[in-house]
């Protein structure tokens, strides 16, 4: 059962929970096991949007790191989370659940551009939406994508599936002694540059008042517990 307090979220993956366990690309069957639980939030009567990263195929940042122009690296990471959001829509209607993926980037022949109000009525007829393209510039990720798109759908909370189950005072892989936070300020996200969205992310949920959950998606059902608050996460507001 899903908590009462949220009639519409916003689901953030980031690229890399779609490779499963492999190192690049997409796992078609760990993607089968993320659009089962997408599908069970959405069956407790639930609306969602959902944003997906494309850091399991390309990150601009990477390809510039390698000497490309930052820009060019950045329009191949929007191309792949298209991708990325083809294949969890096709994960997702394989489950009977309806979905329509709107990208920021025009690709006329293989989604629908973003509009908002045409999103609107997907949502009222049941099906998911899938933001693709993240804002549709480079410089940007597809966190701010996610925070842009939570703003403009009017989302109750921004829920952030990563690999890891919440925001820690230090890198919890390096420091055993980590503390995940049950609870933290946006400005304290911001000021000591916790690691949970990029800053222009955060500072855009912090101005429109919009919770951001942090989880972990890799856990089977974590989404549902976490939906009904029995999860482990951090929720920044
Ligand atoms: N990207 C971009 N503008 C956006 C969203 C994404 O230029 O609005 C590019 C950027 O190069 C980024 C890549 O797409 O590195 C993949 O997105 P992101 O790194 O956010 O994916 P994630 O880390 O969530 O898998």
């Amino acid at each position: 059962m899903s908590s009462p307090e949220y009639k519409r979220i916003l689901l953030k993956l980031s690229g890399e929970v779609l490779m499963g366990d492999q190192q690049f690309g997409i796992d078609p069957a760990f993607v089968a096991e993320l659009a089962q639980e997408v599908k069970a939030a959405k069956d407790t009567g639930l609306e969602i949007c959902l944003v997906i990263g494309g850091g399991n195929i390309f990150r601009g940042m990477a390809g510039a790191a390698q000497g490309m122009d930052r820009a060019q690296a950045d329009y191949m990471g929007m191309l792949a989370t298209v991708m990325n959001a083809l294949a969890m829509q096709n994960a997702l209607e394989q489950l009977g659940v309806q979905t329509r993926v709107q990208s920021a980037v025009q690709m006329d022949q293989v989604c629908e551009p973003v509009i908002r109000r045409r999103a609107e009525r997907h949502l009222e007829k049941g099906r998911v939406v899938i933001f693709a393209a993240g804002v549709g510039a480079p410089y940007f990720t597809t966190d701010s994508g996610a925070a842009l798109r939570a703003a403009e759908m009017r989302c109750d909370a921004l829920f952030k599936g990563t690999s890891v189950d919440g925001v820690y005072d230090s890198d919890p892989k390096k420091n055993p002694a980590a503390k995940r936070f049950e609870t933290v300020s946006y400005d304290k996200v911001l000021a000591n540059n916790l690691k949970v969205m990029d800053a222009s992310a955060v500072a855009l949920c912090r101005d429109n008042g919009i919770p951001i959950v942090v989880f972990s998606i890799r856990e089977k059902g974590n989404l549902a517990r976490v939906l009904a608050g029995q999860g482990v996460q951090t929720v920044v507001k």
